[in-house]
C-alpha cells in the first residue's frame, strides 16, 4: 500500500509537484527493491479510485503487487514488445489521439482504446520502467500523471473513478519492453457506469460507444 500524502482527501491531480515527485521516486524504488527479490517476475503499481470500482478507503492512495509469475496480460505484451517496437511505430501516427505531453512523455487515448476515455501515458522514448528515468524524466512522468488525472476531474466537476496500471518490464524483457501507464475508466457518461458483459467477459472483445479521436479532443479541452 502506498499512501499518495497525510491529507485524508486528494488525487494525484492535487498532490503539490514535489509530493508528486516524492511519489514518483518511490515507486521507482520499489521497483528496484522488488525486483531484486528472488522469484519476483512482475511488479505492478496500481490504483483504483472511486466507489464505482470498489474502492472503500477514500485517502489517496496505490498499491503494488509483486508476481512469482508473468501474468498473461503482461506475457502477450512481452511478446509484441519482443517482435516489434509497436508504440514506437504508433507514436507518429496519434495526431487527433495525443491528449496532452511534457517533455519526453505523451498522455494519449489509443486509437484500440477498450474504454471510453481510457488513456496511456508512455516515454516518448522507449524505457523499461521508471528506474531508468533521469530526475528530470521522473519529474515530467510525474507532471504528466497528475495533469491527466485533473483532466478526468474536470470532465464532470467531480472525482473521476478509474483503475490506473503501470506496465514496466517484465524480469528479462527489459531489451524490449516499452514502459507504459494505462487508465481505464468504468464510465460511460456522468451517470452512466460501463459493465463488462457478454462479448468482454466471455470473449475478451470490448465493445465501445465513443471514438478515441472524440474521447481524446474532450479530454485536451476541458482543461
Ligand atoms: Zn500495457
Amino acid at each position: 500500500m502506498v499512501v499518495y500524502t497525510e491529507a485524508h482527501a486528494g488525487s494525484l491531480a492535487t498532490l503539490t509537484e514535489e509530493e508528486r515527485l516524492l511519489l514518483a521516486q518511490v515507486w521507482r524504488d520499489r521497483y528496484q527493491a522488488l525486483y531484486a527479490l528472488p522469484g519476483v517476475r512482475f511488479v505492478m503499481p496500481f490504483e483504483n479510485r472511486g466507489e464505482a470500482v470498489g474502492v472503500t478507503l477514500h485517502h489517496p492512495h496505490g498499491q503494488i503487487y509483486a508476481y512469482p509469475f508473468v501474468p498473461p496480460i503482461l506475457e502477450r505484451e512481452s511478446q509484441v514488445f519482443r517482435e516489434r517496437p509497436v508504440l514506437l511505430e504508433l507514436f507518429p501516427q496519434l495526431g487527433p489521439y495525443v491528449v496532452d505531453r511534457e517533455e519526453g512523455f505523451l498522455a494519449f487515448v489509443p486509437p484500440f482504446a477498450r474504454y471510453p476515455f481510457e488513456v496511456w501515458v508512455a516515454p516518448v522514448e522507449r524505457h523499461p520502467g521508471p528506474w531508468t528515468f533521469s530526475e528530470g524524466e521522473m519529474a515530467a512522468f510525474a507532471r504528466l500523471l497528475g495533469r491527466v488525472v485533473a483532466r478526468y476531474d474536470a470532465l464532470y466537476g467531480e472525482p473521476f473513478p478509474y483503475v490506473m496500471v503501470f506496465h514496466a518490464a517484465p524480469l528479462g524483457e527489459e531489451r524490449t519492453f516499452h514502459f507504459h501507464v494505462e487508465f481505464y475508466p468504468p464510465r460511460r457518461a456522468r451517470d452512466r457506469l460501463k459493465f463488462l458483459a457478454g462479448t468482454e467477459l466471455g470473449a475478451g472483445t470490448f465493445v465501445v460507444d465513443a471514438l478515441p479521436e472524440e474521447t481524446a479532443q474532450r479530454l485536451r479541452e476541458v482543461l
